[in-house]
């Protein structure tokens, strides 16, 4: 029978300076809980094996979206549920919003966190590509000090990314974009409930003030590869053209080429990367119809 020889503590820390505190003194030997939606169901059958744990649940300023310089703040702490309900977010991020509104069930998005989904860093996460679609950066506070990274340089891996262990992922922030941006949120999955993503499409266009040419494009994938992506060359090849000017064909072709998916029990290689050609022309699709009603 399993002996347990370190002593387990529980801490339900009510600020942020607190918890960084714990998290310096008990490092690799503490376990970092939000809604544990996910970690949960990954540690249930060892769960003995946790020597501590820290529940973030108490720390209310991690659970707030605010406005401040031009710039969306969302803590760590704000799940789905909040995600998806809020005004500021469906007015500025709304792909955000509907990627939230897709996940799991309502409990899960009741109980499920923002900081949760990134830090777990599954291919699969929904949060992920709609994330890098806007530019998102991720701030990482330790007893020492914070630092800023852009989504993309957080993940290294599946599960993997570089947060150390006295770390802790405290807010996401994202710059407000123009009222001229649009976007579009794909998600293909096997089941109508509870669906695992097979593949997810963030695709957000930014347009210039005429309302005609193409500013900036961002367009990013997830479970395609490792990490949630971005597909630079459909940013050079939109970036100053007008919508009428555009080969949906060839850009889902691109899209096509330049991802490399694994086969796996929810879609074959060839599966998704058929699929993620046509979601690409879908979103285009209704970027264009969107762009068009604007007024
Ligand atoms: C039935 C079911 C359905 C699901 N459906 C979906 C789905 O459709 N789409 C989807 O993307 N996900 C889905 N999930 C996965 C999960 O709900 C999400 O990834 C959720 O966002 C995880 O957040 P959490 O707060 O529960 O994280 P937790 O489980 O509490 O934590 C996850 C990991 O992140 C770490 N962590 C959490 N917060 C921080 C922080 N602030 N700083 C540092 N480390 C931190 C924890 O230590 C842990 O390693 C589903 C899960 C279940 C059980």
């Amino acid at each position: 029978m399993h002996q347990r020889t370190v002593p387990c503590h529980y801490f339900a820390p009510q600020k942020t300076e607190e918890a960084l505190e714990i998290l310096s003194r008990y490092g690799e030997e503490i376990k970092i809980i939000a809604g544990g939606t996910d970690l949960l169901v990954q540690y249930y059958d060892r769960l003995y094996e946790v020597g501590s744990w820290l529940d973030l649940k108490n720390i209310k300023e991690l659970k707030e979206i605010k406005i401040h310089q031009n710039q969306m703040e969302i803590g760590a702490m704000v799940t789905h549920t909040q995600l998806e309900k809020s005004e500021d977010i469906k007015k500025y991020f709304p792909i955000l919003s509907q990627a939230a509104a897709d996940i799991g069930s309502p409990q899960i998005r009741n109980r499920g966190t923002i900081g949760g989904n990134i830090v777990n860093a599954s291919p699969a996460g929904d949060l992920l590509a709609p994330l890098m679609a806007y530019d998102a950066q991720f701030k990482l506070q330790s007893n020492q000090r914070e630092m800023i990274v852009p989504a993309e340089e957080f993940f290294v891996g599946p599960k993997k990314t570089i947060l150390k262990p006295d770390q802790l992922l405290t807010r996401i922030i994202l710059p407000l974009p123009s009222e001229r941006t649009y976007g579009s949120w794909i998600k293909i999955g096997k089941r109508k409930a509870l669906i695992i993503a097979t593949i997810t499409l963030a695709l957000v266009v930014e347009m210039a003030e005429d309302n005609k040419t193409i500013k900036d494009v961002r367009t990013c994938l997830g479970s395609v590869a490792p990490t949630p992506i971005e597909i630079k060359e459909i940013r050079k090849k939109m970036a100053g053209k007008n919508f009428s000017q555009l080969d949906f064909n060839q850009l889902g072709q691109i899209v096509e080429d330049k991802i490399s998916p694994i086969d796996d029990i929810r879609g074959t290689r060839e599966y998704r990367k058929d699929v993620a050609k046509n979601i690409m022309i879908n979103a285009l699709e209704e970027i264009g119809s969107a762009r068009r009603s604007y007024k």
